[in-house]
């Protein structure tokens, strides 16, 4: 049928044929890279804090959150009225990077959530729109303050999907940086997790930067995120994160603090370099900082300024629907704790669901930091044709020498393998059941949550319901079926949504 005919058709037919139209239209006009529409056939067309509407009238709760951009979830009124404000005043919308009181106020409110070892010093630069415009510009700056090219880079980070930020990224499809451990408990590269995995990735760094013959000459800098978000949510720890902070500025090498997921309050603390204390040399801001819009800087101490006029220009650099947006935002977390909310619920969600979902034996781990939470779907013991997992720490069977690491500290429970069949099948569940959620890590085995700073406590529950409710039944199915019962179909239908 020819688009404008079924287009008619639908106009007259019920919601559900609307929804169902243009989702066909999608799939088959949109390029096969797109990503979030595959797992997630919703067609939003009202939202409001946590909640979405979706074309059919179904209603979901939305712990995606454009992938962490809504700390104050969607539609909230302080960004609606900051956006009408603008729009009403005449005021011009695009302006390059011409001075503004919409971005005077910007940078004013920006500067007051700094860091203070950073506030008193700090330049801002307006990048491209996207978090990934603003690592590339941080890559520039510090090859251009230090004059050196190579940079240093972790296991599993994200930074972006240009060029640059490709390259420093986990998944790079060819070495352009040094790749360094990133310190996590459940699936520690040392075996032991911990503070004493934490040292030994420290320990490995430092080695690589001292030795002469490591064959990494002294690089440009170091980019890291203080909690890995699609790495599969790792938060650093804090003494870890200021081990980096040493080992980088007693070599003079500038410290770039990725933080355009963690930023705004969502690890608990505004920005989670916070947690430990440290000032970064650069930071990488967007998603929340635009207040739902694309909107993204770099933040850097004034003495890395050394870039010559137009150096690192760009068109959209001038979005001032999304400067008052973001303005509006990061002045709503400060003046309103939400960070300290975001931790304090954060932890009690996490301890819920520990206790909810965390024995099950296709759950590895439930983690995170504040309102970035993650729970790790693995293999369940025994599982038929896997293989038996990596030797439990303790017995011996690790294959190192015995009495070479000291294996008190390691997790109570060796790492089963990665299961994206079952996360793939936890995140549809969940959707049955009106939430919607996001799958990260490695092999994408990671179920996340990136809720709104501003949930309620009664929505907190119902997530935690749906979830739980959702695990649990995709447990279930794998008990009762075996392997590949529970993610390929639906489990139980009429599950009701709100
Ligand atoms: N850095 C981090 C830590 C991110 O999580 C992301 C996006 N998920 C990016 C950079 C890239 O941002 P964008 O998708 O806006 O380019």
């Amino acid at each position: 049928m020819a688009v404008t005919e079924s287009l008619a058709e639908e106009a007259h037919g019920p919601a559900g044929a609307v929804h169902e139209g243009i989702l066909r239209r999608q799939s088959a006009r949109e390029s096969s890279a797109r990503t979030y529409a595959r797992a997630l056939p919703i067609v939003p067309v009202r939202a409001r804090g946590l909640t979405i509407e979706g074309a059919d009238g179904r209603r979901y709760l939305d712990c995606l959150s454009g992938a962490g951009t809504l700390a104050l979830g969607h539609n909230h009124p302080v960004v609606l009225a900051a956006v009408r404000q603008v729009l009403d005043s005449g005021a011009p919308l695009s302006v390059l990077d011409l001075a503004t009181p919409v971005k005077d106020a910007f940078i004013t409110e920006l500067f007051r959530t700094l860091p203070p070892g950073l506030a008193g010093r700090a330049r801002v630069q307006f990048c491209g729109p996207a978090g990934t415009d603003a690592v590339e510009a941080a890559l520039k700056l510090v090859r251009t303050a230090t004059g050196r090219s190579g940079v240093l880079a972790f296991t599993g980070a994200y930074h972006g999907m240009t060029a640059g930020a490709l390259a420093v990224s986990g998944g790079a499809p060819e070495v352009q940086a040094t790749r360094l451990p990133y310190p996590q408990d459940y699936r520690c590269p040392f075996g032991v997790g911990g503070p004493r995995g934490a040292e030994l990735a420290a320990r490995f760094t430092e080695s690589l930067l001292d030795d002469p013959k490591s064959g990494v000459p002294l690089p440009a800098g170091m980019i890291l995120e203080p909690v890995q978000g699609e790495g599969g949510v790792l938060p650093a720890p804090d003494d870890w994160l200021r081990r980096m902070r040493r080992l980088t500025a007693d070599r003079a090498i500038p410290l770039i603090a990725d933080e355009v997921q963690t930023g705004v309050g969502r690890t608990g603390a505004f920005w989670a370099v916070d947690h430990s204390g440290i000032t970064p040399d650069v930071m990488v801001l967007s998603k929340a900082i635009g207040g739902s819009l694309p909107l993204a800087v770099i933040v850097y101490r004034d003495d890395l300024d050394v870039w010559q006029p137009g150096a690192h220009a760009g068109t959209f650099r001038g979005n001032q629907l999304a400067m008052a947006a973001g303005t509006a935002t990061l002045a709503y977390v400060r003046e309103n704790g939400l960070a300290e909310r975001a931790g304090r619920l954060g932890t009690r969600l996490m301890e819920q669901l520990r206790s909810d979902i965390g024995g099950l034996a296709c759950v590895g781990e439930v983690r995170g930091r504040g309102l970035m939470i993650g729970v790790e779907l693995v293999e369940p013991e025994g599982t038929p044709g896997e293989s038996a997992g990596e030797p439990t720490a303790g017995e011996g069977s690790s294959g190192m020498e015995p009495g070479a690491y000291d294996f008190d500290t390691a997790p109570a429970r060796a790492p089963r393998p990665a299961a994206p069949g079952l996360a793939a099948a936890v995140q549809r569940e969940c959707l049955r059941r009106g939430l919607i959620v996001e799958l990260g890590g490695r092999h994408s085995s990671v179920v996340r949550l990136l809720p709104p700073l501003t949930i309620s406590d009664e929505q907190t529950a119902a997530v935690l319901d749906r979830l739980t409710d959702a695990v649990a039944a995709v447990a279930r199915a794998e008990e009762r079926h075996g392997p590949r019962a529970g993610r390929g179909h639906d489990l139980d239908p009429g599950t009701s949504t709100d």
